[in-house]
Formats: structure tokens, C-alpha cells, sequence
């Protein structure tokens, strides 16, 4: 799915997906991808060609198996996934060691990552600790991105930039070298154990 109407204006070819790219890239990441799921293989797929043609604001990918392993007369099996480009708002804080440069340099890291394009950083600011009072000052900002990652996914890597810059397992209000939370995903609402959107401190 995406906007046709740019190459539609201008009939240039390079406004529109190169489907001779598309049909090589899918037969290479075949040939090269070998998963047990079907559904692993089709989300990787779709993530591989979002990535590749960033120009698609969303892929679907079908993939049917004609031999699956099932002793009874069927069809095929088939599977089907849609993956696309999301809106986030992450919240960034930092007060232990070069609280600028662990945020910075988690923003570079994001942005050198294919699934992610910073869209915009705001300025930062300096907010007293709360909860636990008894600790240095946080600097605190805003990043706005694209990501093709779902909401557990982008979880899962911010985690992996909070341990890049340093940090352990502390108390829940207690200080930190990186701190980053998904405060909005487009409009999507979730409230589980692991993962509250919009982010508790906006509610
Ligand atoms: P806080 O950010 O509230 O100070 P932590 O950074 O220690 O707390 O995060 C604790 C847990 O909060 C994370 O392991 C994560 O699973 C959960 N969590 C729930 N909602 C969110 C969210 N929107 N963004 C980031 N983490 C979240
Ligand atoms: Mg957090």
C-alpha cells in the first residue's frame, strides 16, 4: 500500500516500486532465510521489503505452502501479514554520566537502524527526580520517529539501548543512565504487564 498518486503525476520510475527489484528481493531473501514458521518468514519479509523500499507506507505478505506436513487432504497452507510504517513518541532521560551524550548517542544508534528515521529531537530539559528525590537531576527530551518495529518490538530495542549506555537492573524510580519509553504508538492503546501505551505518566 502506498500513495500512487506521485508516480501517477509525474509517470517518473523511480516515483514508483521497481517490482523487478521487489520479485529479485523476495526470491533472494527465500533462497537465503531458512526459518520454521511460515509466520516468521512472512513478518521478516515484510520488515526486509519495508525497509528496503522505504517508500511503502505498508507491505502484505502471503506466502502458501502447497507440501505442508499435514496427514489429511488440504489445499495449501497459507499465511498472511501485514507490516507497516508507525508513528512513536519516545520519552528520553538520562542522570547518571554524560546524560546528553547517552541520549544522543542512543538517537544516533536508532537512527543508523533501518527499521527507525528520526523525524524530530526537541530541545532538552532538566527536570528534579521524582519518586525517589534523593538523586541528581534528569535531562529529559522528546523523539519523535517512523519505526517498522510493533510496540514489543520497539520495547525490546529500546531495552537494548538502555543497556548499551550502562544500565542495571534498579529500583523503579531510582537513577539511570538511559531511560526510554514509547509515550504514544499512533493511537494505539495497550495496558499489559509489560507494556503500557499511551505511557502511564500521560494518563
Ligand atoms: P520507568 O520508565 O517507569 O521509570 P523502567 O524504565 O524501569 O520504569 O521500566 C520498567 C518497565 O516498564 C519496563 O521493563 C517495561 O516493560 C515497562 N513499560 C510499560 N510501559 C512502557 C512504555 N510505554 N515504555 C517503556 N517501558 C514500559
Ligand atoms: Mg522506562
Amino acid at each position: 500500500g502506498r500513495d500512487t498518486s506521485k508516480a501517477a503525476n509525474s509517470d517518473e520510475l523511480e516515483d514508483s516500486i521497481d517490482y523487478g527489484k521487489v520479485t529479485q528481493l523476495i526470491s533472494t531473501f527465500m533462497i537465503k532465510n531458512q526459518v520454521n514458521l511460515l509466520e516468521t518468514l512472512a513478518n521478516q519479509l515484510a520488515v526486509e521489503l519495508l525497509t528496503t523500499f522505504t517508500e511503502c507506507r505498508n507491505v502484505t505478505v502471503e506466502i502458501r505452502k502447497p507440501n505442508a506436513p499435514i496427514p489429511v487432504t488440504f489445499q495449501d497452507v497459507a499465511i498472511k501479514v501485514t507490516r507497516g510504517w508507525h508513528t512513536a513518541y519516545i520519552a528520553t532521560g538520562s542522570n547518571m554520566g554524560d546524560r546528553e551524550g547517552n541520549i544522543e548517542n542512543a538517537i544516533l544508534n536508532l537512527g543508523a537502524d533501518t527499521k527507525f528515521k528520526i523525524i524530530k529531537t526537541s530541545n532538552y530539559y532538566e527536570t528534579k527526580p521524582y519518586g525517589e528525590e534523593n538523586q541528581d537531576n534528569f535531562l529529559n527530551g522528546m523523539v519523535k520517529l517512523k519505526t517498522c518495529c510493533t510496540p514489543y518490538e520497539l520495547l525490546d530495542r529500546l531495552k537494548v539501548e538502555e543497556r548499551r549506555a550502562g544500565r542495571v537492573k534498579t529500583s523503579k524510580w531510582g537513577p539511570r543512565p538511559l531511560d526510554l519509553d514509547i509515550i504514544y504508538y499512533d493511537d494505539i492503546i495497550i495496558d499489559d504487564e509489560n507494556l503500557t501505551i499511551p505511557h502511564g505518566d500521560m494518563v
